[in-house]
């Protein structure tokens, strides 16, 4: 099942957090769903959507974080059309296509292109968890790939945001075909000597985690960001030994190794930057040459 999101509500007018609607047209204020504080609305968006006082990264739509990532006007959107069919006849998968749809403005839960970081060209990919829980399925798939070959053809680094519960359970086993066909474009880019950055974002779980998000050459992650693949509940209820309370947050797994880093989000378009700046030379020579 796709993970809900918690939902947090502004002072007089509800904010949903499910389709990242966080307008500051109704409302001056908001309240924090994680410290319960209240925050002035326009400095919830001055602040990329992090709570001034705890620090809280609240979930942004591909569209907002697309925004905040890359350079002005640079975004060339690919593969925008691409629909999921209903290849296992799931009941009400098309409608909850469809709401979806109409909720978030995108055909799938993701949306990839080209684009310029501080005038640098990557391919890049931003899941969108507001669209079934950002979940993994055939479209998905798809695109997350096309954006690693892109990569490749172009000699540029492939930069991915994850945000997921998962694979798609509508589409079965073809969902979770695409765990090893993105992880097979990951090969694509290392073949082709171009680097792939991964961000973790709150939450990246289960298929995502276990495929093409864990196997870049850089991890970084959001701080707080829930990490792991099956969930806690989940967890207790297979028997697994006890484990500590934050064993799924980007915190407790990069203390053990799993990513490189944890990065606030007003520092993650200069993150980025940096990296493709030093990572990103010897693809372009290459792709060059
Ligand atoms: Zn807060």
């Amino acid at each position: 099942m796709p993970l809900r999101p918690t939902i947090s509500f502004r002072v007089g007018v509800s904010y949903d957090v499910l389709s990242n609607r966080a307008s500051t047209s109704g409302g001056a204020f908001l309240q924090c769903s994680n410290c319960k504080k209240i925050i002035f609305s326009v400095d919830f968006e001055q602040n990329l959507h992090v709570c001034p006082y705890c620090g809280h990264h609240h979930r942004l739509s591909a569209r907002h974080r697309l925004a905040i990532t890359v350079d002005a006007d640079t975004f060339v959107e690919h593969d925008a059309d691409l629909r999921s069919g209903d290849p296992l006849i799931f009941p009400d998968y098309p409608e909850k296509l469809s709401a979806a749809e109409t909720k978030t403005g995108v055909h799938d839960a993701i949306v990839t292109g080209l684009a310029e970081i501080e005038s640098l060209p990557v391919s890049i990919a931003v899941s969108d968890f507001s669209f079934m829980g950002g979940s993994m399925g055939s479209v998905n798939g798809e695109k997350i790939t096309r954006t690693l070959e892109r990569a490749a053809e172009k000699g540029i680094p492939a930069v991915i945001f994850c945000a997921s519960g998962g694979a798609r359970m509508q589409e079965g086993l073809l969902s979770l075909m695409q765990m090893a066909k993105t992880t097979a474009a990951v090969e694509r880019c290392r073949d082709a000597g171009v680097p792939y950055i991964s961000i973790f974002t709150d939450p990246t779980m289960a298929g995502v985690l276990a495929s093409y998000a864990s196997v870049a050459d850089v991890i970084l992650a959001e701080p707080k960001s829930l990490i792991g693949f099956a969930g806690a509940r989940v967890s207790k209820q297979a028997g697994v030994s006890k484990v500590p309370d934050d064993f799924q947050t980007a915190e407790f797994v990069h203390s053990h190794g799993m990513l490189d880093r944890i990065v606030h989000r007003k520092e993650m378009r200069s993150t980025l930057a940096t990296l493709v700046r030093i990572l990103g030379s010897g693809a372009r020579q290459k792709g060059s040459s």
